[in-house]
């Protein structure tokens, strides 16, 4: 009997007023896809690979970026443009390899290529997983976010 007396007395009182409480809050949760939550501007998603200003490759093929990634992720084969320049012929990425360490753009001398804040790319199909050049140049930002901005800079000075 207290204890029938007890739950309507305050349990029950003390749980409507949480979920009032909560009636008028604004929700935490979003209505993902329509909505989307803003990444943090150091969120490491998918890769792009960076161009010139002319429109030329940064990337020389020079194979830093494979080196440093410890999941041995990265494939590449160079080549020479009719200027002698080198660049990579096939540039590749195993995506279902990396683990978005960020390495890669730490070491490229070149600021070729950077983590971006894709991060839509599931599939089915394990071969849709090799990222390549072509998908990683079409990936650029058209804008480059200014947190990008600031990593030119800094290297520029180290
Ligand atoms: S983010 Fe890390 S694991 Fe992925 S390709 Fe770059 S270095 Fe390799
Ligand atoms: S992305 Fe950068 S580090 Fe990697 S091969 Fe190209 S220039 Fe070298």
């Amino acid at each position: 009997m207290f204890d029938f007396v007890k739950t309507v007395l305050i349990a029950l009182p003390k749980g409507f007023y949480t979920t009032f409480k909560h009636l008028f809050k604004k929700p935490v949760t979003l209505q993902y896809p329509k909505e989307k939550m803003p990444m943090a501007p150091r969120y490491r998603g998918l890769h792009y690979l960076e161009k010139y200003e002319d429109g030329s490759e940064r990337c020389v093929c020079c194979g830093l970026c494979a080196s440093a990634c410890p999941a041995d992720a990265i494939y590449m084969e160079p080549a020479e443009n009719e200027k002698g320049e080198r660049y990579s012929e096939v540039y590749e990425i195993n995506l279902l390899r990396c683990i978005y360490c960020g390495f890669c753009e730490e070491a490229c001398p070149e600021e070729a290529i950077f983590l971006g804040h894709e991060y839509e790319f599931s599939n089915d199909s394990r071969d849709a997983f090799i990222y390549t050049k072509g998908q990683m140049l079409a990936n650029r930002p058209t804008k480059e976010k200014p947190f990008k901005k600031i990593i030119r800079k800094v290297r520029r000075i180290f």
